[in-house]
């Protein structure tokens, strides 16, 4: 960026330009370059870059923020403004001096923004707005973009508008204050000076954070902006909470959690997959997935029983009388690195415990192999093999015969050794409840499975039958007392839970404006209030604005591309826009009318005969009129070009609409993939190696409908009713090659299936880069399951964002950026550039944190007991394969999931 910089100033690529124009241009670009070229930020987020005056005569740089400079992130902007003075002192202008008025006013627009609708992500103190303001050497600004005005300062010289100018907050707030540390850190790049001030900034905030880090509190933020009937579904760090699992799924990690089915099942349908959850932590919002391979929740049934649910598909909430444990939640340890948290302690889990037992086999010199299937997962050893390794080998008990000790007291543990209605037949106890609830409390925080009738608890476990025939416990606690028990170490169980609570719910559905529309053709009120093209063609003529064009040959004005007196192609040409004025221009654009001197346009206010081109297109088309054909009241866009009407009756046949920018979208949930198994995706063993797909994961030949493959990076599979929506479009899209472009039709599809294979292109919000994949299969989910290098290209990760897929052909043919609107931020959502190959390099740097191993280490699990720093840690990450081959290939993951729907 500071390259490039540097170059337009040094007006290596284009000459004469003022130095106004210089610095607008280098800002523009160095801004592009450091978000990679996806957002529109750098058009839109910047809107202008001045030279102005100091009141003591000196000039400075003043940079003009808009709305959309959020959507380059926090970093971004603040990076851009360092960049602003960069160009700024090579221009060799002064510092911009903040006068007392001038930081006051920011002051003020920062409370009135914080009342609105939006919120700032940092909400930075008065001191830190007169520090930064008194020290930052070039001015802030920008355009207003809410309609509140300030009431305090108004009218200052220096800035132009009275109403609160949301952009520059934005860059102040979160992108210089809240980025401090990491500014901090590229202002040795910058070689700048006078920016001393960050290092004061973040002593502050140290001192703060140094107060808070004795112990990791409960954190109750999540719960701030609670919404009705979006239920918490855990409170922060509570007991009986979702314990911490460390690990990534093939459909986890980059933000997304791994949920047990049967917990989805039982919060009373409100997390199903791809439901968005905000959490405690270590990042604040999640989506949920299916993983079916960890700690399931311990719940009571209505007969008082109770029972683990590793079986959940008869299960019914109402079965269920309370829900004593919610289960685990399978949190990536790449998500620990990306948000910066501190490990928090691991409970004891099979994987740890098989990386004790590994190292003790190694420690006595033991042959590994014997005990291969248990090290590897694939056996639990029985209880008494359980305990005979764990004395021989001296390490704890296997987590399959451990209970949620720490969830009892001491005291509990005595009264539990000490009771004295129960009886022992073989591995069986029953407990007589005459004596009251308080045995029967215990065996349910143990998470012990438990049948109850007629007053009896009956229990089988070997272990507690151990603990009862003990009679004193000896230890300071509950663990220890255990230990002591059975003569073995016994491990917490669940030293840590998380809280979440529902944010937004999963979704999966075509695009439609309000109201929807089939076409971007003007009717202006002709139509209703439905738009009804049917309707306004019912009328003699009807009026709109739409573009100027004329038959070079036959001399006809139209709004049409084609001339319909003569087939020739049609010209623009510029009309006044002076009601009285007649005056029509040539194609020469010129900004004046030489008659009366108003502005001149592209575009006119016509009257039209829609009847007739109605009749035209059915005529072209060879088309039945369809019951309904919807287009806009107008146009917003620059020229006011219209689609050619033949387009909406089609799409209406075809009964899809039509967007802003002239595609047919898709929208649906972004959730995580870097593996997959045909039988879950609906696509044939034959399709699949038609696309390329010949072994497995480990290498294997692809025979079989539940091996795991490998999912190819730019590979998605969707929601069953976006093939249906999908399939929809590729008629529209063969029809319109044929009917109006006189061309062949291009996908051909005889049924929805046939829409494997196809290509698509994937956009987010706010971005204007589109990135293309290629459609692998289909679930029954409401979310687009994709490469997390995928949702990265589109600079997304899976913490419960919506984007949009597109038929490629659609966004080729139907895209023009004639239709986007003028206003600001007309550009966003729409596809200017295409990425065709994703380089993982290039992508969102957050995807680079994601962790890429089949299995921690046994000093990750020892390290999160001491709250140690994630990258303390070594755990292989994305960031250590770029630049090779091993980026695209061989990624691993820790846990399976048996279906990702
Ligand atoms: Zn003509
Ligand atoms: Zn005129």
């Amino acid at each position: 960026a500071i390259i490039i910089a540097d170059e337009i100033i040094a007006e290596k690529y284009s000459k004469k330009n003022s130095k106004e124009k210089l610095a607008e241009q280098a800002v523009r670009t160095g801004l592009a370059i450091l978000t990679e070229g996806i957002v529109s930020a750098p058009l839109e987020g910047i809107s202008d870059v001045k030279i102005k005056t100091n009141f003591d005569g000196t000039d400075y740089l003043a940079l003009y923020f808009a709305g959309p400079i959020r959507s380059a992130g926090g970093t971004a902007a603040a990076l851009s403004v360092l960049l602003g003075d960069y160009i700024r002192k090579r221009l060799g202008l002064s510092k911009y001096k903040a006068t007392e008025e001038e930081i006051q006013r920011f002051i003020e627009e920062i409370e009135l923004y914080e009342r609105g609708k939006t919120n700032l992500q940092y909400r930075p103190s008065n001191k830190e707005v007169i520090v930064a303001l008194s020290n930052i050497p070039i001015e802030i600004t920008g355009e207003s973009t809410e309609e509140i005005e300030v009431s305090g300062y108004r009218n200052l010289e220096r800035i132009e508008t009275n109403k609160v100018r949301g952009g520059a907050l934005l860059a102040l707030a979160e992108g210089v204050i809240q980025k401090s540390k990491k500014i901090e850190k590229v202002l040795k790049v910058f070689e700048l000076e006078g920016w001393d001030f960050l290092k004061d900034m973040k002593k502050e905030e140290k001192k703060q954070s140094d107060d808070n880090n004795e112990k990791i509190k409960a954190n109750w933020k999540y719960l701030s902006d609670l919404l009705a009937g979006r239920p918490v579904i855990a409170h922060p760090s509570s007991k009986g909470g979702f314990r911490i699992r460390y690990g990534r799924s093939r459909n986890t990690g980059f933000a997304a959690w791994g949920y047990h089915p049967a917990a989805m099942t039982i919060v009373n349908g409100f997390i199903a997959v791809g439901t968005q959850l905000k959490t405690e932590r270590p990042g604040k919002a999640t989506v949920s997935m299916p993983v079916d391979s960890i700690l399931p929740p311990f719940v009571k049934f209505k007969d008082q029983s109770c029972d683990w649910l590793y079986s959940y598909e008869n299960i019914k909430p109402e079965d269920v009388e309370e829900v004593i444990f919610l289960g685990d939640v399978l949190i990536a340890y790449g998500d620990f690195v990306e948000n910066n948290h501190l490990l928090l302690p691991s409970g004891y889990v099979e994987e740890w415990w098989e990386l004790d037992f590994e190292k003790a086999l190694n420690e006595k010199g033991d042959n590994l192999t014997n005990f291969k299937d248990i090290l590897e997962g694939n056996r639990i050893p029985e209880v008494e093999e359980a305990i005979e390794i764990s004395k021989k080998y001296d390490i704890p008990l296997h987590p399959k015969y451990n209970l949620f000790w720490s969830y009892i007291s001491t005291e509990d543990l005595d009264y539990l050794i000490n009771y004295n209605g129960f009886t022992i037949n073989d591995n069986t106890i029953l407990f007589n409840l005459e004596g009251g609830s308080r045995i029967k409390g215990i065996i349910e925080n143990l998470c012990i499975p438990h049948h109850v009738s007629s007053g009896t608890v009956k229990i089988d476990s070997y272990i507690l039958k151990l603990i009862l025939s003990g009679k004193q416990t000896l230890g300071d606690t509950v663990l220890e007392s255990v230990s002591n028990l059975l003569g073995i170490p016994v491990r917490d169980a669940i030293p840590t839970t998380v809280g979440c609570r529902m944010g937004r719910p999963e979704k999966a559905k075509e695009r439609k404006m309000s109201p929807p529309v089939h076409v971007l053709f003007p009717i202006g009120m002709s139509g209703g209030s439905t738009r009804s093209i049917i309707k306004a063609s019912q009328k003699n003529y009807i009026e709109i604005e739409s573009v100027n064009k004329r038959c070079p040959k036959c001399n006809t004005k139209t709004h049409l591309t084609k001339c319909p007196e003569c087939e020739s192609m049609t010209k623009m040409y510029m009309s006044c826009s002076h009601q009285t004025c007649s005056y029509e221009g040539s194609n020469v654009i010129s900004e004046k009318c030489p008659e009366c001197g108003s502005s001149l346009r592209v575009y006119s206010k016509k009257k039209i005969n829609l009847k007739d081109d109605l009749s035209l297109a059915l005529l072209n088309l060879g088309y039945e009129l369809p019951k309904e054909v919807k287009g806009v009241q107008g146009m917003s866009s620059e020229y006011k070009i219209p689609e050619p009407i033949e387009k909406g009756i089609l799409r209406a046949s075809n009964d899809i609409f039509v967007f802003k920018d002239g595609t047919c979208r898709y929208d649906a949930t972004d959730a995580p993939l870097t593996h997959f198994i045909p039988k879950e995706a609906n696509v044939s063993i034959e399709k699949l190696k038609a696309l390329g797909y010949l072994k497995d994961y480990q290498g294997n030949e692809l025979t079989d409908e539940n091996q795991i493959l490998e999912l190819n990076v730019q590979d998605i599979i969707i929601p069953k009713d976006a093939i249906t929506y999908l399939y929809r479009v590729s008629k529209f899209i063969d029809g319109e090659l044929e009917k109006v472009y006189g061309l062949k039709s291009y996908y051909n599809l005889e049924k929805e299936e046939d829409i494997i294979g196809q290509l698509v292109v994937g956009l987010a919000p706010h971005t204007s880069a589109g990135t293309i994949g290629r459609i692998v299969g289909f679930t029954d989910t409401k979310v687009v399951y994709a490469h997390p290098y995928f949702h990265a290209a589109k600079r997304r990760n899976c913490d419960g964002d919506e984007d949009a897929i597109m038929l490629l052909m659609d966004a080729l043919l139907n895209f023009s950026k004639y239709y986007l609107p003028q206003k600001r931020g007309g550009q966003m959502d729409a596809p200017l550039v295409l990425t065709t190959r994703i380089d993982p390099r290039e992508v969102d740097k957050e995807v680079h944190n994601m962790d890429i191993c089949s299995k921690y280490s046994l000093e990750f699990y020892e390290s999160s007991l001491k709250y140690l720093h994630p990258k303390e840690i070594k755990i292989e990450r994305v960031e250590n394969r770029l630049g090779t081959d091993g980026v695209y290939s061989g990624l691993k993951f820790t846990h399976n999931t048996s279906d990702v729907s």
